[in-house]
C-alpha cells in the first residue's frame, strides 16, 4: 500500500472537522464568496459540515473530506447546481414548430434587440412624445395592426384567452352570446369556450348540432337578451363528413339585421396567405374583418410568429368599449411584449421577405432536402453516441405546425428514426433513451411513435447543427 492510499483509508473524527468561520476565511472560499455571496455560501457550507459530522459519528468520514480543497469543491458543486437556471434552452425535435410546451414562436433578432432596449432604457411606453402628456400603450401598435388587418381599431392583452375573456365580459356580461355547438372547443390547458364564457359573465346560447349548424339556427336564437353572435376557429380538430357550418359573412349578415355585433375567435390568426409558400390555407384576419366580423381575436405567438399576446381588432366603438372595461387593466401587456410585437408586425409590411425574416415561417418553409442533408450528417455522430443497442437511420417524417394551427401532419420533413436493437422490451429502452436525451446539457426533445424515437430536424437550423453535434461528441454517459 502506498502512503497516500493509506491516508485515504484513514478516518476523521468530529474534532477534525474545521469550524465554519475558519473554512470561510480560507483561500479556497474567496472565489465562491465573490460569485455567490456570503449568505448562500454559509448556508450550503453549514449544511455540508453537518452531514460530515453525521458521517464522523458513524465512523465513516474519510480524512480527505475535511481538507479545505475538498470542502470548497463540494460547496461549489452544490451552489452551481442550485443556481442553474430552471428555464433552459432545449432542442425542439418534436416536429411541432409551434410547440406550446416548448414556448411556441421563436422571435427574430429584431424583436429580441427591441426587448433588450426596452428593458435597459426608459421608453415612451405611456408617454405622448408629441404633447408631452400621458399616452396609451396600445398606440404603439394600433395603427400597425389596423394597416395589416383593415380594421378600424385594435388593442392588445396578455394572450388570446384573455382577449376572448375580455371581449365577452365587455360586450356580453349577463347577456347572451350565440355559438354553434360545432365550435364549443377545448383548446388545451383548460381553455374551454363554455367555461371562459361563464367566467366572463356571458350566457352561452348553443345552436345547431356538433356536425351541422344552419343560418336559421342563429336566426332563431336571437332574442331580446342577445349581445352578440360569435364564431370560434376549430383550431385543433376537424369536423368532416356530413357537416355544415355557417360562414362569417352569413353570421355577420344575420347579426347586422338585428343590430348586433359578430365576434370571431380566430385562434392562430394569420396576417398573410400562407398558401403562397406551399403551406395550408388559413383564413387571414383581414379576410375575416372584410367578411363582416366586428371583432376578431387571435394569438401573438402562434402563426403570427411574435411574443405571447392576444390581439383584438375591430370596429372603433367596440374596441373603445373593450378598452374601458376594468379587466383590460388586469390583462394588459408589459413593455417586453409591445417591444417584441412591433418589429414582428412591421415585418408583415414586406411579406415577400417573411420566409427569411420571420423565424417561425423560416422553419415552416424549410425544404425537406435541407433536413435530409442534416439527417445524413448527424446519423454517424448519433450512432456513436447511442452505442450498439440502438440503430439511428435518416428517415422522412411529417412535421406539424402546432398550436392548433392545423390538426393534421402537413409539412414533409426529414429526421432520424432511432430503433432499439438490443435484448428486452423496446418500449422501456426507448423511454430510457428519451430520458438520456432530456438529461443532456441542452436537452433534446423528440417523440416516440411506431416503436421508434423520432427526431425531426425541421427546427434544428444549420447555424445550430455544430453546437448540437458538439454535445453528442463525447462517449455515451
Ligand atoms: C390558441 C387558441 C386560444 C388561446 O390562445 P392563447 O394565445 O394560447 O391564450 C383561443 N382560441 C382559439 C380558437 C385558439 O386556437
Amino acid at each position: 500500500m502506498t502512503s497516500s492510499a493509506q491516508q485515504n483509508k484513514s478516518l476523521a473524527g468530529v474534532k477534525d472537522i474545521p469550524s465554519l468561520d475558519r473554512v470561510l476565511k480560507s483561500d479556497g472560499f474567496d472565489p465562491l464568496l465573490a460569485v455567490y455571496g456570503r449568505t448562500q455560501v454559509t448556508v450550503v457550507l453549514r449544511r455540508h459540515l453537518d452531514t460530515l459530522r453525521v458521517s464522523a459519528i458513524a465512523g465513516s468520514l474519510a480524512c480527505d473530506a475535511v481538507a479545505t480543497d475538498a470542502l470548497a469543491c463540494a460547496v461549489r458543486e452544490q451552489l452551481a447546481a442550485t443556481n442553474q437556471p430552471r428555464l433552459k434552452p432545449v432542442y425542439n425535435l418534436t416536429g411541432t414548430v409551434l410547440h406550446t410546451n416548448l414556448g411556441r414562436a421563436l422571435l427574430p433578432d429584431e424583436a429580441v434587440s427591441a426587448v433588450v432596449r426596452a428593458l435597459t432604457t426608459p421608453a415612451n411606453l405611456e408617454f405622448d412624445l408629441g404633447t408631452g402628456g400621458r399616452g396609451d400603450r396600445d398606440d404603439l401598435i394600433e395603427s400597425l395592426l389596423c394597416e395589416l388587418t383593415g380594421a378600424e381599431a385594435a388593442t392588445v392583452v396578455n394572450n388570446n384567452a384573455a382577449a376572448v375573456l375580455l371581449m365577452l365580459n365587455a360586450l356580453s356580461n349577463r347577456r347572451e352570446t350565440i355559438v354553434s355547438r360545432g365550435e364549443l372547443v377545448e383548446i388545451g390547458g383548460a381553455f374551454r369556450i363554455p367555461d371562459v364564457m361563464q367566467r366572463a359573465g356571458a350566457r352561452l346560447v348553443e345552436v345547431g348540432t356538433t356536425n351541422r349548424t344552419h343560418a336559421a339556427d342563429y336566426e332563431n336564437a336571437v332574442g331580446p337578451r342577445t349581445a352578440m353572435l360569435m364564431k370560434v376557429h376549430c383550431s385543433n380538430y376537424a369536423v368532416t363528413g356530413f357537416t355544415k357550418s355557417v360562414s362569417v359573412d352569413e353570421v355577420a349578415g344575420i347579426a347586422r339585421r338585428h343590430g348586433l355585433p359578430t365576434a370571431v375567435d380566430l385562434g392562430s390568426g394569420t396576417l398573410v396567405d400562407l398558401s403562397q409558400w406551399g403551406l395550408p390555407e388559413e383564413t387571414t384576419v383581414r379576410e375575416t374583418v372584410k367578411a363582416g366580423a366586428d371583432l376578431v381575436t387571435f394569438s401573438g405567438d402562434k402563426l403570427l410568429g411574435g411574443p405571447q399576446a392576444g390581439l383584438l381588432v375591430g370596429s372603433a366603438d367596440l374596441i373603445r368599449k373593450i378598452k374601458k372595461n376594468p379587466l383590460k387593466r388586469a390583462l394588459r401587456v408589459g413593455k417586453l411584449t409591445l417591444a417584441a410585437l412591433e418589429p414582428v408586425l412591421a415585418m408583415y409590411r414586406a411579406p415577400e421577405f417573411l420566409p427569411q425574416r420571420l423565424t417561425t415561417l423560416r422553419l415552416m418553409t424549410r425544404p425537406q432536402a435541407a433536413m435530409q442533408t442534416q439527417a445524413q450528417t448527424l446519423q454517424r455522430v448519433f450512432q456513436r453516441w447511442l452505442g450498439d443497442q440502438y440503430v439511428a437511420q435518416p428517415a422522412p417524417v411529417f412535421s406539424q405546425i402546432g398550436s392548433g394551427a392545423l390538426p393534421e401532419d402537413v409539412l414533409p420533413s426529414y429526421g432520424l428514426r432511432i430503433a432499439y436493437a438490443g435484448p428486452g422490451r423496446a418500449g422501456r429502452h426507448l423511454a430510457r433513451l428519451e430520458a438520456r436525451l432530456r438529461a443532456l446539457p441542452q436537452p433534446v426533445i423528440g417523440r416516440i411513435n411506431d416503436d421508434a424515437l423520432w427526431l425531426d430536424l425541421r427546427c434544428l437550423e444549420e447555424k445550430d447543427t455544430d453546437a448540437f453535434m458538439a454535445q453528442l461528441g463525447g462517449a455515451p454517459a
